[in-house]
């Protein structure tokens, strides 16, 4: 392979000593960690092409790979496969002001596109809260969100067009400049693909101009059912925050000694509620949200009075992955979407697992979206503590799909998930899912074995939806 990569491209991107591999052992999930055969680095969409060419003639898979912050181990690399990094695609082709766009590359971390566009008083509403680091075609991989996707709308709803490197090598774009166009809307199946039907190698992504006006509320609860139920009260009274998120007492705790953003250490859960919009808008909206906090038993409510009182707010609850380092050597950042009327019965659901499986959990995550991101706290240096996270993340799951929600909200499914897959899809589902994924890559090179499970493999977990007693596809063989 490398004989073949470096006969078509420069010698120095085609990466082969196990110290230059190194570096993309794993993502964001590094409690999985594996060396590819080879790491390629290219810089023209044409290297690409002739990457994946290579690839697809000589039968190698290929992971593609954003910034690596992924949290479901979706850039893992394979052992007998190509990493193609796309990290030297970092450049803003085009601001269009008039139309409210701009062309980038996907390697353009998230963060700088706002920052680009910054003094036309236009952002890119979508906000992971990776998104110092996080790039846009991770971001439309993972069709990822943020705490301003509640009111704006996940990455699907913020790009208009991309380009893709299909595994043969063939350019094609995908969108329209148009607001819409005609025919099957494969921009929305490419959006949360997860690296499995193409190489995305450019992105047009939509520009919103800056609200007048926003403000942040502070609000504690003394108990963290009575924060859950004012999360559903909220939207239920039509206010449409710009973020509303929920921190439960360990992740205030952790994320105070760290920050020091002023969160009351005493509270069961506080939530942050942003309001944005013109000076009226703001003020009327926030005077309903405290009117119906209050009467959902808030204890106390603080309303930031200017910017830099509302970035301290944000700062904690943006810094409080890094903040569970504090507290515990690992963890593991669960993601799953329940309807938001369940949060206060699913959180107290993850409390009793936390007691049956001996292990210390905090939660942060996006109420308003009711996305959980509860975060298993571990050491992975005790034997088998891993193994009882993943069982526990595994429940958790379960108790996500029990209340009707899904197995994962933005972080993907990854090879973290695969297993859940065969949980909450019935075999018929998962066996289009396959088509979908021939349709664009019959030979299976683009990331296999990561988001949609082989019939084999829910075999072999015992998760297949059983009918009738009738177990599907008896011709397969249970392991
Ligand atoms: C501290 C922290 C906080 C986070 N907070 C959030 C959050 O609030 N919301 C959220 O949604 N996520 C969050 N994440 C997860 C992660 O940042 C997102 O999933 C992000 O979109 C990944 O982007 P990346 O560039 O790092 O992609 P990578 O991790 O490199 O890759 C992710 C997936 O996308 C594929 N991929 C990457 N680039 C391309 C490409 N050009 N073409 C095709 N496939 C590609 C990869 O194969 C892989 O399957 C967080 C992660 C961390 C570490």
């Amino acid at each position: 392979m490398r004989a073949a990569l470096t006969a078509e491209l420069p010698e120095e991107i085609v990466l082969h000593a196990e110290e230059d591999l190194r570096p993309f052992e794993c993502d964001g999930l590094s409690a999985y960690r594996r060396l590819p055969m080879l790491a390629v680095l290219p810089s023209t969409i044409e290297q690409v092409q002739a990457v994946l060419r290579i690839c697809y003639a000589h039968d190698t898979p290929v992971v593609a790979r954003g910034a690596g912050t992924g949290l479901s181990g979706g850039a893992l690399p394979l052992e007998s496969g190509v990493l193609l990094s796309l990290a030297k695609f970092n450049r803003i082709l085009d601001i269009d002001t008039a139309n409210r766009r701009a062309t980038v590359q996907p390697g353009v971390r998230n963060l700088a596109i706002s920052q680009a566009v910054d003094h036309l008083g236009l952002y890119y509403a979508p906000d992971p809260s990776s998104q110092i680091a996080c790039s846009i075609g991770g971001n439309v991989a993972e069709n990822s969100g943020g705490v301003h996707c509640l009111k704006y709308g996940l990455t699907t709803n913020n790009i208009i067009q991309i380009e893709i490197v299909t595994i043969e090598g063939e350019r094609l774009t995908i969108g329209s400049p148009a607001l819409d166009s005609p025919g099957y809307d494969l921009l929305a199946l490419m959006t949360g693909s997860e690296g499995l039907l193409g190489v995305i190698v450019e992105v047009v992504v939509k520009l919103l101009p800056k609200p007048e006006l926003a403000q942040c509320a502070l609000i504690a609860f003394d108990d963290v059912r009575k924060a859950g139920n004012a999360v559903a009260e909220i939207i239920k009274a039509g206010i449409v925050p710009a973020g509303l998120e929920m921190l439960d007492h360990p992740a205030i705790l952790a994320t105070e000694e760290f920050v020091h953003a002023g969160y009351p250490t005493d509270a069961a859960a506080i939530l942050l509620c942003e309001i944005d919009g013109t000076e009226g808008e703001v003020a009327d909206d926030m005077a309903r949200v405290r009117e119906v906090v209050e009467s959902s038993g808030a204890t106390d409510i603080r309303i930031s009075r200017d910017d830099v009182e509302r970035a301290l707010f944000w700062a904690g609850r943006k810094a409080a992955f890094p903040a569970m380092g504090r507290i515990s050597p690992d963890y593991y950042c669960m993601d799953g979407t329940i309807p938001r009327r369940a949060l206060a019965d699913v959180l107290i659901g993850i409390g009793e697992l936390s007691e049956q499986y001996g292990q210390r959990v905090a939660n942060v995550f996006h109420a308003g979206d009711g996305n959980l991101h509860p975060l298993i706290l571990y050491d992975a240096n005790q034997p088998g503590e891993l193994e009882n996270t993943e069982a526990f993340g595994g429940a958790i799951c379960r108790l996500c799909l029990e209340y009707g929600g899904t197995i994962t909200g933005e972080h993907g499914v990854g090879v973290e998930k695969i297993d859940q897959m065969c949980v909450q899809f019935p075999s018929a589902e998962l066996t289009q899912f396959h088509a979908v994924k021939a349709a664009f890559d019959a030979k299976t090179l683009l990331n296999p074995d990561k988001a949609v499970p082989t019939l084999h493999r829910c075999a072999e977990f015992g998760a297949m939806h059983v009918h009738h007693g009738q177990l599907p596809h008896p011709e397969l063989e249970r392991l």
